[in-house]
């Protein structure tokens, strides 16, 4: 089971490129991509196009957006790729497969990129990064942004659990977790920063996208996640530009958890690449079909105090990339809490999490007619 799961980037890198080989005799028409970040050349996005004999389907499977979360996503791509994969009609289905659309989060082991972008805030049609909204988000700017260095995870706790608690009073529980989570294009060291400008593995994955649209009829993405929803439960997350309900989408894919990304059902995100695909399909290309989802594999579980931890140790994370800290211990406890919420190591959580996604591909491939 552990094969699964890379250990490193650069190991995971070097798996996905074999296993793309492996792909090759059934697709011959195949070939990786590639794109260097501008400053750390050693880290690459790498892809595989496999295109079939008549371009109708596409199947996208996307990886670590969320550097950190793509040791899961590592997982589930090669779960798709060994299993899967070999069950698609080469005459009408191709590939597009991405390995780490934040390389850097992903060796470093970081949500963010070098610039503490978020990319899941950073997708923004047209360019236009408007700097207004989330205004709710300032209100909080004190609480969810300390701008200091971090003291012992035994000093920081108080204070925050009695700015938890105010906080919940007033703007209210519903506030602080819409405008926590929602993205912000201001703050440059703040949680969950959309950046304010395209970033560099944003405009590759742009650039993807296009070419997949203009050449495919049919476009069925799944981008890997962790973190949030139950913690033995994957969630199959769905646009709300998606047409279809989520209880309906749960039949469709005989799957027991499916929830769009909104405030109702999930929390809503600005910037969210998943929306830019409906976005750009809309605007460039009105004929072609979406289907761009995600799995979101749930870590420490969705009661009130797993939210409240979980925030925690993002706010803490956050002050310790950009503040540093006084004690190597409270780095040491952030970054294994930190790891714990994006990659646990539990055998159990582990397995479930392959079952799931398991489960999940047979169903969305199947509702497609893709098997
Ligand atoms: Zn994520």
């Amino acid at each position: 089971m552990d094969a699964y799961y890379p250990d490193s980037y650069e190991d995971s890198r070097a798996r996905f490129t074999r296993d793309a080989d492996l792909l090759r005799a059934k697709w011959p028409d195949s070939r990786l991509g590639k794109y260097r970040l501008k400053n750390f050349p050693d880290l690459s996005i790498d892809w595989l196009w496999a295109h079939p004999r008549k371009k109708e389907n596409l199947v996208v499977i996307s990886t670590a957006e969320h550097g950190i979360e793509g040791y899961v996503g590592a997982a589930m791509l090669r779960l798709f790729m060994d299993e899967f994969a070999p069950r698609l009609n080469v005459e009408n289905t191709g590939l597009l497969l991405i390995h780490a659309i934040n390389p850097w989060g992903m060796q470093n082991r970081y949500r963010v990129n070098p610039n503490s972008v978020d990319l899941n805030r950073n997708f923004v049609l047209g360019g236009n990064y408007n700097p207004e909204i989330n205004p709710d988000y300032d209100l909080l700017q004190d609480f969810l942004n300390p701008q200091r260095p971090v003291r012992s995870v035994n000093e920081e706790a108080f204070p925050f659990l009695v700015k938890v608690i105010k906080n919940m009073i007033n703007p209210g529980r519903a506030r602080v977790q819409a405008a926590s989570l929602l993205g912000q294009h201001r703050h440059e060291n703040g949680i969950y920063f959309g950046g304010k400008a395209a970033q560099e593995e944003t405009s590759v994955l742009m650039d993807l996208y296009r070419k997949a649209l203009s050449e495919y009829q049919n476009f069925i993405q799944i981008d890997m996640h962790t973190g949030y929803g139950p913690r033995y439960q994957m969630t199959v997350l769905v646009s709300p530009l998606d047409d279809i309900p989520s209880t309906q989408a749960s039949q469709r894919f005989n799957y027991p958890l499916v929830q769009k990304i909104d405030a109702q059902e999930f929390y809503a995100i600005s910037g969210d690449m998943a929306e830019y695909v409906y976005r750009l399909r809309d605007a460039e290309f009105p004929g072609r079909q979406v289907f761009a989802g995600g799995f979101e594999f749930g870590t420490y579980g969705d009661s009130l105090p797993a939210l409240i931890k979980s925030l925690r140790i993002t706010i803490l994370e956050n002050q310790l990339r950009h503040h540093g800290t006084a004690g190597n211990k409270a780095e040491k406890q952030i970054r294994a809490e930190y790891e714990e919420l994006f990659f646990p190591k539990e055998t159990r959580w582990r397995e479930k999490a392959l079952t799931d996604g398991r489960q999940a591909f047979a169903g969305i491939l199947h509702a497609y007619e893709l098997i």
